[in-house]
C-alpha cells in the first residue's frame, strides 16, 4: 500500500523555501492551469520574474476562506505518492506538533541561500531537528542561479550538514538548487555540471515513509482498553509498529508478561496478522492482567520499564517547570504521575542560549530528570507529553531511560536503598547461576552463601527448583511454566536485592531471552554467573541421576540432551566447574560479589538522588 508522505520545509526567512514548495507544485503538476494563471499574472503586474512563492499565497486565501483544499495541507504528487507540506509558520507550533507526533515529518528540507549560508533561523532549524527524529533530511542550497562559483554554494551545503551533525542529524544529501528557475527540483540541471547528484523530487521519491517502514520496526501496541464480549477479554489497541499474528507470543509491559494471542478480533472480520495502523482487540491464550497503558510487543524486543528517565521537553506554559512538582507523563497510552527530579539544562531555541528558567519559559527547550509513581514502558525517543492540572504543556522526547532497578520501591518507602545498604554495610543483588544439569550451580550457591554469611553479609541463597514446591508449585515444566518459573524467581531476587539482600539464585535457566528477562525485571543489581562445563562432565557427574533417566528416555525435554541451553553471550561471571576445583570456583563468586555489592560515594549518591 502506497502511503502519503509528510515533508516540512524549514529555513531563514527569504532564503527561498515558498518559492521552493511553489515550484514543487508547479514542476509536479499539482497546481491547476487557473492557479497557474494567476501566479504568472500577479508576478507580471508586479513587474517580477515568476514568482512561485506566489502560489501559496493564492492556496493560503483559499485556505483563510477554507474553501475546496484541504485546511492544513499543501499537497503534490511524485508518481504514485502523494506528499504532504507541513506548515512550519513558527518553531513553537511547528515544535509543538512535531514533538506530540501530530505531523510526524517523513522528510526535511533545509533550504539554505548559497550567497548568505547558514544564518540565525537556520541555525535554530537545525537545532529544532536536532530534536526530532525526522528520518531523511535533505539540504537545498538555494538560488545557485545568482552565484556563480560552485565552492560557495558547495561550502553553504557543507556548512549546513557540520552544523546538522552538531546536533545527530545525518544528512541524506545536499542539491544544489535553484527555486526560481527550477535547476534540479524535478530535473537535472545542465547548469550544474559538476553536481551529478539527482534532483530532489528523486530523491523524494526514493524514501520510504515512516508508516511503510514501521512495519520492519519491533511490534509496539499501546493498550487503550480492555473490555469483555462474550465470555471473552479483549485487550483493544493500535498497531504502531511492526506485525502481529495469531499464535504469537506476546508480552506485556510493564508487569513483563508474556502471553500467547489466539485471536485478532477485528470488524468486520477477525484478522490472521495485523500490521501498522490497524486496530485490533487482541485476544490472550490464557488470562493475563493487562490495562490500559501497557504495552504489548513480541517477547524477542521488548521495551524498557523504567521508572526514572530523562526527557527533553519543549515547555508551552508560561509556568515553567519546578524540580520537586508532580506532573503527569503521557506516552502512548500511558498516563502516569511524575516528579520533576531535577531541572538539568534549559535553552532558548530562539537564541541558542542557555535560558534562564524561571522567566519566560513559553518555547524553552528543558533536559528534566523525571521518577514515575508507577513503572511505564517506554522506548528510547518515545514521544511524551507533560500535563499539569490536566492540560498538556510540553511536548517531550524521553532520551534517556533508567531500566527499573533496586530502587523501585524508594518513592513509597520511608527506607531508602542508601540507608539499607549503610545498615547492612553493602548493597544488595542478584548473582543469576546458570548452567547445564550438575554443572555446579547449587553447590557453588549454597557454598558461596556460607562464605559470605560468615564474613557478615546479610545473604540468602535460593535454588530455583525448591521454588517449586511452593511459589511455583501450580506451574509445569512447558516452556511456559518454565518461563512463568524464571519471572517468579526473577521476581523474588528483586524484592530480596530491594531490601539489601545478596540474593544467589542457582536455576538452569536455559533460554537466553529468559535470561534477559530476569535481567530487565531485577535491573541495575542483576548479575548474570555462567556456571560452565561441558554436558559430558555433567553427564559423567550426574548426582541425581537426571541424564541417565533422560537418555532412557524417562524424562523429556531435559536440557543437555534433548532441550537446548544457550551459552551466555556476556555473563558477567564465569565459573568454570570443569577446569577448576569448587573452591576455587566459590572462591572467586565470593570475591565477585563481595567487590559489586560495595559501597562507593557514587553509588550512595545515585540511590539518594531518585
Ligand atoms: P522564504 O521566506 O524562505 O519563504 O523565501 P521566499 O520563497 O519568499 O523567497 C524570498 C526571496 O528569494 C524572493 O524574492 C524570491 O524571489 C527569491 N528567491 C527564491 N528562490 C530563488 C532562487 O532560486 N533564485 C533567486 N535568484 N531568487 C530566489
Amino acid at each position: 500500500m502506497i502511503r502519503d508522505a509528510r515533508v516540512v520545509v524549514l529555513g531563514h526567512v527569504d532564503h527561498g523555501k515558498s518559492t521552493l514548495i511553489g515550484r514543487l507544485l508547479f514542476d509536479t503538476g499539482s497546481l491547476p492551469a487557473a492557479r497557474i494563471d494567476e501566479v504568472v499574472a500577479s508576478s507580471r503586474r508586479r513587474g517580477l520574474q515568476t514568482e512561485w512563492s506566489f502560489a501559496l499565497d493564492a492556496l493560503q486565501d483559499e485556505r483563510d476562506q477554507s474553501v475546496t483544499i484541504d485546511t492544513t495541507r499543501v499537497w503534490f504528487r511524485l508518481g504514485e505518492r502523494r506528499f504532504a507540506i507541513i506548515d512550519a509558520p513558527g518553531h513553537e507550533e511547528f515544535l509543538a506538533n512535531a514533538m506530540t507526533g501530530a505531523s510526524d515529518a517523513d522528510a526535511a528540507i533545509l533550504v539554505v541561500d548559497a550567497e548568505r549560508g547558514v544564518e540565525d533561523q537556520t541555525r535554530r532549524h537545525i537545532y529544532l531537528l536536532g530534536l526530532l527524529s525526522v528520518p531523511h533530511v535533505v539540504v537545498a542550497v538555494n538560488k545557485i542561479d545568482a552565484v556563480a562559483d560552485p565552492a560557495r554554494i558547495a561550502a553553504a551545503g557543507e556548512a549546513a550538514r557540520t552544523a546538522l551533525e552538531a546536533v545527530g542529524v545525518t544528512v541524506n544529501a545536499i542539491v544544489p538548487v535553484s527555486a526560481r528557475d527550477g535547476d534540479n527540483v524535478a530535473t537535472r540541471s545542465a547548469r550544474t555540471p559538476w553536481f551529478g547528484g539527482p534532483a530532489l523530487t528523486e530523491l523524494l521519491g526514493a524514501m520510504v515513509p515512516r508508516a511503510e517502514s514501521a512495519e520492519r520496526e519491533p511490534l509496539r501496541i499501546w493498550v487503550q482498553d480492555v473490555y469483555r464480549r462474550v465470555g471473552e477479554r479483549v485487550v483493544a489497541g493500535t498497531v504502531r509498529s511492526g506485525r502481529v499474528a495469531v499464535g504469537d507470543v506476546l508480552f506485556v509491559s510493564p508487569s513483563a508478561k508474556p502471553v500467547r494471542v489466539a485471536a485478532l478480533r477485528a470488524w468486520p472480520r477477525d484478522m490472521a496478522s495485523a500490521g501498522p495502523g490497524d486496530a485490533v482487540g487482541v485476544v490472550f491464550e490464557t488470562p493475563v492482567y493487562v490495562d490500559r497503558g501497557d504495552l504489548l510487543s513480541h517477547d524477542t524486543d521488548v521495551p524498557v520499564t523504567v521508572r526514572s528517565l530523562q526527557v527533553r521537553a519543549c515547555w508551552f506554559d508560561r509556568e515553567p517547570p519546578h524540580a520537586d512538582e508532580t506532573v503527569r507523563l503521557r506516552a502512548g497510552s500511558a498516563d502516569v504521575a511524575a516528579r520533576i527530579v531535577a531541572i538539568l539544562d534549559a535553552t532558548d531555541p530562539r537564541t541558542l542560549q542557555p535560558a534562564e528558567h524561571g522567566v519566560a519559559s513559553r518555547g524553552m527547550v528543558y533536559s528534566l530528570a523525571l521518577r514515575t509513581a508507577v513503572p511505564v514502558a517506554l522506548d528510547e525517543n518515545e514521544r511524551c507529553a507533560i500535563a499539569r492540572r490536566g492540560l498538556p504543556i510540553a511536548a517531550a522526547h524521553a532520551v534517556t531511560l533508567q531500566p527499573q532497578g533496586a530502587n523501585v520501591f524508594a518513592a513509597s518507602h520511608l527506607v531508602d536503598a542508601t540507608a539499607r545498604a549503610h545498615r547492612n554495610g553493602h548493597r544488595g543483588l542478584v548473582l543469576w547461576l546458570t548452567g547445564l544439569p550438575a554443572a555446579g550451580k547449587t553447590t557453588i550457591g549454597m557454598r558461596a552463601e556460607q562464605e559470605l554469611f560468615r564474613r557478615g553479609y546479610q545473604v540468602y541463597a535460593l535454588d530455583g527448583d525448591t521454588l517449586r514446591t511452593g511459589l511455583s508449585s501450580d506451574v509445569d515444566f512447558s516452556e511456559e511454566g518454565r518461563r512463568e518459573n524464571i519471572r517468579r524467581v526473577a521476581e523474588v531476587g528483586k524484592l530480596l536485592a530491594d531490601a539489601g539482600t545478596i540474593a544467589i539464585i542457582s536455576l538452569v535457566s536455559p533460554s537466553a531471552a529468559d535470561r534477559a528477562r530476569a535481567r530487565a525485571i531485577v535491573g541495575e543489581p542483576f548479575r548474570e554467573a555462567y556456571v560452565a562445563a561441558s554436558v559430558a562432565t555433567c553427564e559423567a557427574r550426574d548426582p541425581k541421576h537426571l541424564y541417565k533417566r533422560a537418555r532412557a528416555g524417562e524424562i523429556t525435554g531435559f536440557t543437555g540432551v534433548d532441550a537446548p541451553y544457550d551459552i551466555p553471550a556476556e555473563p558477567d561471571l564465569v565459573l568454570d566447574t570443569e577446569r577448576y576445583d569448587a573452591d576455587a570456583c566459590v572462591a572467586k563468586a565470593v570475591e565477585y560479589v563481595a567487590d559489586a555489592v560495595r559501597i562507593t560515594a557514587s553509588a550512595a549518591s545515585i540511590s539518594r538522588s531518585v
